[in-house]
């Protein structure tokens, strides 16, 4: 979609920090990071949220999340849990309209991040 901030970041029309791309989806830091490393799994075709996925591209989507939040965990031997998070719906807090993933690394006493989602 032409005014898709997440379709011109897949397209390379805007840049980003990219961790893990196939033909299904772009893995690319999120540009506020809620923790150092937060990651946003977005599926290549525009899905508005969780209410407009096939099983098919479901499947080819979610079942890559543990490898990509293994990566992140592998990355960094002070990531000791993770938090991952799905909006949808502007009531949830979804503020970009293109489905993703929000996979947040946490670290030994880091209650000083913001956890608040929708505050960014
Ligand atoms: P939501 O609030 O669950 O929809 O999350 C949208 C996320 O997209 C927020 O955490 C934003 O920081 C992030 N975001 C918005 N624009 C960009 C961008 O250009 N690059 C990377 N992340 C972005």
């Amino acid at each position: 979609m032409d005014d898709c901030v997440f379709c011109k970041i897949i397209n390379g029309d805007i840049p980003s920090t990219t961790i893990y791309e196939d033909d299904d989806i772009k893995a690319f830091f999120d540009i506020s990071q809620v923790t150092p490393g937060h990651t946003l799994v977005v599926p290549k075709k525009h899905v508005k949220d969780i209410f407009a996925y096939d099983e098919d591209l479901a499947e080819r989507v979610f079942k890559k999340i543990p490898m990509i939040a293994r990566a992140i965990k592998a990355s960094n031997p002070k990531i000791i849990g993770m938090n991952i998070c799905q909006n949808n719906g502007e009531i949830a807090y979804q503020s970009v309209m293109h489905s993703h993933i929000h996979l947040v690394p946490r670290y030994s006493k880091d209650d000083d991040f913001s956890m608040h989602w929708g505050d960014n």
